[in-house]
């Protein structure tokens, strides 16, 4: 490896350094800045050999994590050491004994929650999700871990130029599943708006640059219009006296609007809130409330609001600790802008989340319970219950903690008055769950606002709930279904396993005797056979459908009859369950009788078997990678499938590269969603185009009208995208068509 640092190089490590000190200064204590080089010196003695994807010296990207840790999260001198050193017990020769013998117990903890669990991982298992986990873990002992692990995963995301393309969408992926919401939920809104919009730039290249081009496109516009709704306001609040205040337009994140885009599928210059105003007022911590409420006020003078947008977050902040008073009002051109109100303090709290808040916490004055350590602490006790469960649990665990850091919030109340803070969208069956497990395991139903209502009544604002309990009662498997809060679902999923438990143990039993009958032994190769056939997904499954009779013992004998005769006449046919490895799918076909060799797959670029993914319908052009599945060989999914973050996110190691090779003349799949206004003959010129004109099959069609409004499906085969695009440029000329859009499936 290349380890030659040239002088320059020398001058630039040490230049970047003495940067990071200066950032640490206004932190450091006695005795830290000599700490901080024990620790710099160290990193650089174990990485010295080592240089980043891009050519550069390794030591760049612990110095840039440590002055990301200090500069955009606002931490101290134990996060900077910590992210110096953070790469070294996974990458070099160091180990974890060494840092605590050299820096102490508490940042060898931290390192250790840093370094991603190795060896091999269990069929089934997902790697990325037990070291999502993992992280998880250790913020019962240190919430620093993983705001390291956030400035670690933006420097890595800034410098992903230099990754290989399918690297690129791993990277990408994993970071709009899990890191993202993470930021967020921590109240790391700067952070979290990079992240995505870094996310959206590598996966989705040509939108993201379209977006930006309009962005700046309309800015000048933009610029005049904020200036001419601010004005009045900022002479009235002069006037009244306030003058410590900054009044601005913030534009919208790309992956913001781009997402309101799709998800109405509506071009850019329909998206109305591109920006929002801010104003930030500088008082005192004692004045905070009746300020903002003033200014708000002021603005509501000048300007309507809508009574349906006033968000308090001030009288009650956001459980990540967000306090903000916002409004839309209709702006002097009849469009709604919508208008942020907050103090200097809770803008630092907005922007850099828990160290921030963190900070301003000991101050006299201020001694508001932050919901953030109460979320802290629900998390350690969701990562107490899922810390028992089996390997296979860490990719529930991460799903459900995600839909949780999603989540906007709840606030209601109990008998007694007491404030309780839920996911938005919970339900009764959640907040007894949450006020106790015994209480969610018996819940029978609740009486809200003194109304009685069923366990699935979801909750709004306010409510003041009594749960109704029952000794009979007990959970079942569509209680998953009633409840959003990832510790309703832990729970009911605990108490539904030791009964699946119990019922497996008799089925084991059964099984074992049938086996016994046909002198096989159970062992894991049967198992593995046993579960493929039968399509169910862990052998305690398996066992406990056989205990509930929902597989009866005779179709064993039929399974082992069948693979029997398999095995004496087409070895090739049964040999497919065996644990997935890429070199192992390479069935290369004779390329004449190959009809769809249109994708090539992996490093190597291979004609291999695939099938194309239903939820995306790929065609030819598409961005495109194989996804290895279980049971069903390589699937090939577009880049921008709505799946293909979770699937990233998890199974990183099951993604393989993929690209579309040479057009033919074959036809592909889609789905093109036509609307419009209704005019008699509007079918028929919507069919005429796409049969006549350019000799497209179309599948099905189907069409609704509503007051004159005209939405149409059509499933039609293409051949590549370019024929796609054609087709939807002459749909759009349709007399009375508004918009065509491809929708992803059926
Ligand atoms: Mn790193």
């Amino acid at each position: 490896m290349l380890a030659i640092n040239t002088e320059e190089e020398k001058k630039e490590i040490l230049r970047r350094y003495r940067r990071l000190l200066r950032y640490a200064k206004p932190y450091l204590q006695d005795g830290d800045a000599k700490l901080i080089k024990k620790a710099f010196n160290t990193s650089m003695e174990a990485h010295k050999e080592m240089r980043r994807k891009s050519g550069e010296p390794y030591i760049y990207h612990p110095l840039a994590v440590a002055e990301i840790a200090v500069n955009e999260i606002g931490l101290g001198t134990t996060s900077i050491i910590s992210a110096l050193l953070h790469d070294v017990v996974e990458d070099t020769e160091i180990e974890l004994d060494d840092i605590e013998r050299e820096f102490g117990p508490k940042i060898a903890r931290i390192i250790d929650g840093l370094t991603k669990i190795s060896g091999v991982f269990e069929y089934g298992t997902s790697q990325q999700a037990e070291n999502f986990r993992k992280m998880l873990l250790t913020l019962s002992d240190d919430v620093r871990v993983i705001l390291i692990k956030l400035a670690d995963r933006l420097h890595n995301m800034r410098t992903l130029d230099s990754m290989p393309k399918d690297k690129q969408l791993k990277i990408a992926s994993e970071t709009i599943y899990l890191y993202a919401p993470l930021a967020h939920r921590l109240g790391l809104y700067a952070i979290k708006t990079e992240l995505e919009d870094l996310y959206l730039k590598y996966t989705q290249t040509e939108r993201y640059r379209e977006i930006a081009t309009e962005i700046s496109a309309t800015k000048d516009n933009r610029n005049r219009f904020i200036k001419r709704f601010i004005g009045p306001i900022q002479k009235e609040l002069k006037k009244q006296g306030i003058k410590n205040f900054v009044i601005k337009g913030r534009p919208k994140s790309i992956y913001s609007i781009w997402n309101k885009m799709s998800k109405k599928s509506i071009p850019f210059n329909e998206v109305y809130d591109l920006f929002a105003i801010r104003v930030i007022l500088d008082v005192p911590t004692e004045e905070e409330k009746a300020i903002c409420w003033k200014v708000y006020s002021i603005i509501t003078d000048f300007y309507n609001p809508n009574p349906e947008r006033l968000r308090d977050w001030i009288s009650t902040p956001k459980s990540n600790g967000y306090e903000s008073l916002h409004t839309t009002v209709m702006g002097p051109s009849g469009q709604w802008v919508e208008v942020q109100i907050r103090t200097k303090r809770m803008d630092e709290i907005a922007e850099k989340g828990y160290a921030a808040h963190w900070k301003y916490k000991d101050k006299p004055g201020n001694n508001r319970q932050s919901g953030l350590e109460e979320w802290i602490s629900k998390v350690r006790d969701l990562l107490e219950q899922t810390k028992k469960q089996s390997p296979d649990s860490a990719i529930e665990f991460v799903h459900d903690f995600r839909s949780n850091l999603f989540n906007e919030e709840v606030f209601v109340f109990t008998p007694k008055g007491d404030l309780r803070i839920l996911p938005s969208g919970a339900t009764a069956l959640d907040f007894a769950f949450d006020i106790h497990t015994e209480i969610g395991a018996k819940c029978l139903g609740a009486k809200v606002n003194q109304k009685l209502v069923p366990i699935n009544y979801i909750l709004s604002n306010g409510d003041q709930v009594e749960i109704l309990t029952s000794n009979k009662q007990k959970p079942s498997e569509d209680w998953l279904r009633f409840v959003v809060s990832s510790k309703a679902k832990a729970k009911i999923r605990e108490i539904l396993k030791e009964e699946k438990k119990a019922a497996a143990v008799e089925g084991k039993e059964i099984v074992r005797r049938k086996l016994k009958q046909l002198k096989v032994d159970i062992n894991s190769e049967i198992l593995e056979k046993l579960t493929a056939y039968f399509k169910v997904k862990t052998p305690l499954e398996f066992y406990y459908r056989v205990g509930e009779g929902m597989i009866p013992a005779t179709s064993i004998k039929k399974f082992y009859e069948e693979t029997q005769r398999l095995n004496g006449h087409d070895q090739a046919r049964t040999g497919d369950i065996r644990p997935i490895n890429k070199n192992l799918i390479k069935t290369t076909k004779d390329p004449k009788e190959q009809k769809k060799d249109l994708i090539l797959i992996g490093e190597d670029m291979d004609v291999l078997d695939y099938k194309l993914a239903k939820c995306c319908n790929p065609i030819p052009g598409d961005d495109v990678f194989g996804f290895v599945t279980v049971n069903e060989g390589i699937k090939i999914h577009r880049t921008n499938c709505p799946n293909a973050p979770e699937l990233m996110a998890n199974y990183g190691y099951r993604i393989v590269q993929a690209k579309w090779t040479t057009r033919k003349e074959l036809a592909f799949l889609t789905g093109l969603k036509v609307v419009g206004t209704d005019r008699l003959g509007l079918i028929n010129d919507i069919t005429e185009v796409i049969s006549s004109e350019l000799k497209v099959n179309m599948r099905s069609i189907s069409i609704d009208t509503d007051e004159g409004i005209f939405e149409g499906n059509i499933m039609l085969y293409v051949h590549d995208k370019s024929h796609l695009d054609t087709l939807i440029k002459k749909l759009e000329k349709v007399n009375g068509i508004v918009r065509v859009t491809r929708f992803d499936s059926e």
